[in-house]
């Protein structure tokens, strides 16, 4: 057995954090691979060790004093260093990083360093062997990530490493081996690249909730952590704006057959989420999640005899096409077809998109509908149960909630309806309290 760990900066940002992760890991002897983030938040309120490098270095890109700042990190550093009773001396590190500042190194290169420092710290306490991901992690000139390239970079040079500690976010561009980033919260992906090289039989991504969460905890009380989520259910879910993990981190290990196991560093004893490619589990709740978005807005186009119009469709997508817009969803009647985009996007082009379609179509009406939530209802269970679609409807209704959309995707692996933003979050509570039974045994 061969596991890969990543921990967030919430599970790195202080000395006792790290007493959990070292703990966590030995606990474990298949636990041999690494991936650490840059110290985040110690409390609310509190700035992300990343936050305070860009920062830092904006100052250093302008001309400015940024010796405050860069003690502000050293600080953070020091802290962690001295409450763990290690003797690692950055000192080396800090002048190279401020020379590097002064000489405009980069955003990135910036950025990268939150990562670094903490690896350097975490394989000193650990024993593992550091391993810097700019030798190895690479992309192309125009920033793409080379992950062909990359996966044989790091199975040859994680092959006689028993064990080791790979900050995560950042590589290099391969040919001028200038330091680049992933998009923020990279490290996820860096786990999952880790994970693919070394042939992992699950990839551990620790942070600081019990998984990922039935519904979004800022709008439900204490909403249940999902016990098990295949890949395209959390595909459905995030797009809907449930964050878990790097969109991007799904990819290298759904490729190589590997599952992801979300797990909370403050409960380790808490069996988290496994994220997998499919599953005999059941949920209990038919549903796995429930999440959405606002700010979209609708236009709704009629037409007589549109069903027999060969081309109609084509000539309406046409037209956002032209107008580089993406849609979102496109549910249709026999002479109706909606079709839903986000509002900002829209708003721009509105005039130029509205006069395409009626040069394109012809239609007898259009009508728009702005200020619109779209609420994803997910669940691979809805297949084979009876009636999801209706216990929806009626919880809906009996909030008092209209719904303006109706879509379910054909994999029935979805329900997507939509609602006046306003009704949002009481629509999302309606939702969540009529499939999860909130009596005993569920918290
Ligand atoms: N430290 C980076 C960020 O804050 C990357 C990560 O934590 O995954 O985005």
């Amino acid at each position: 057995m061969l596991k890969v760990v990543k921990f967030g900066g919430s599970s790195l940002a202080s000395a006792n954090q790290f007493k959990k992760v070292k703990e966590i890991i030995t606990a474990d002897d298949a636990r041999r691979y690494v991936i650490d983030s840059a110290p985040g938040k110690r409390f609310p309120g509190d700035i992300k060790v990343t936050d305070m490098l860009y920062e830092c270095y904006t100052l250093a890109y302008d001309g400015d004093d940024f010796s405050k700042e860069l003690a502000d990190i050293k600080a953070r550093y020091k802290e962690i260093i001295d409450g763990l009773g290690l003797s690692t001396d950055l000192t080396e590190e800090f002048a190279t990083i401020e020379k590097n500042f002064k000489d405009k190194a980069g955003n990135d290169y910036a950025a990268s360093r939150g990562e670094y420092l903490n690896g350097l710290i975490m394989a000193d306490y650990l024993g593992y062997t550091f391993i810097d991901p700019a030798k190895y992690v690479f992309f192309d000139e125009e920033g793409n990530f080379l992950a062909d390239e990359t996966n044989k970079n790091l199975a040859d040079a994680l092959k006689d490493v028993d064990r080791a500690v790979i900050p995560g976010f950042y590589g290099s561009v391969k040919t001028t081996g200038k330091v680049k980033t992933f998009s923020r919260g990279g490290s996820d992906i860096t786990g999952s690249v880790v994970a693919r090289a070394v042939c992992a039989d699950l990839y551990e991504n620790w942070t600081d909730v019990s998984g990922v969460l039935t519904a979004d905890p800022r709008i439900v009380d204490n909403p249940v952590p999902i016990e098990a989520i295949t890949y395209r259910e959390l595909r459905e879910l995030s797009y809907m704006g449930a964050s878990v993990l790097h969109e991007d981190a799904i990819f290298p290990v759904r490729k190589a057959g590997i599952p992801i196991n979300i797990k909370n560093t403050n409960a380790p004893e808490d069996p988290g989420t496994l994220i997998c490619e499919t599953t005999v589990k059941t949920t209990k709740h038919i549903i796995t999640g429930v999440a959405g978005k606002k700010g979209f807005c609708s236009i709704n186009i009629e037409k007589d005899m549109m069903n027999s119009e060969i081309g109609f469709c084509r000539r309406i997508l046409q037209a956002f096409e032209d107008n580089g817009i993406s849609i979102e969803h496109m549910p249709s009647g026999i002479d109706t077809l909606t079709v839903f985009v986000h509002q900002t996007e829209f708003e721009e082009k509105e005039q130029s998109v509205l006069n395409e379609i009626i040069k394109l179509t012809s239609p007898d009406s259009i009508d728009l509908e702005s200020n619109l939530a779209l609420i994803a209802v997910v669940g691979r269970g809805m297949k084979s149960q009876r009636g999801t679609a209706g216990k929806v409807f009626s919880a809906l209704t009996d909030h008092n909630i209209n719904i303006r959309m109706i879509d379910q995707g054909s994999s029935e692996l979805n329900i997507i309806v939509g609602v006046a933003d306003e009704d949002f979050e009481q629509a999302i509570k309606a939702i969540y309290d009529s499939f999860v039974d909130r009596g005993v045994g569920d918290f």
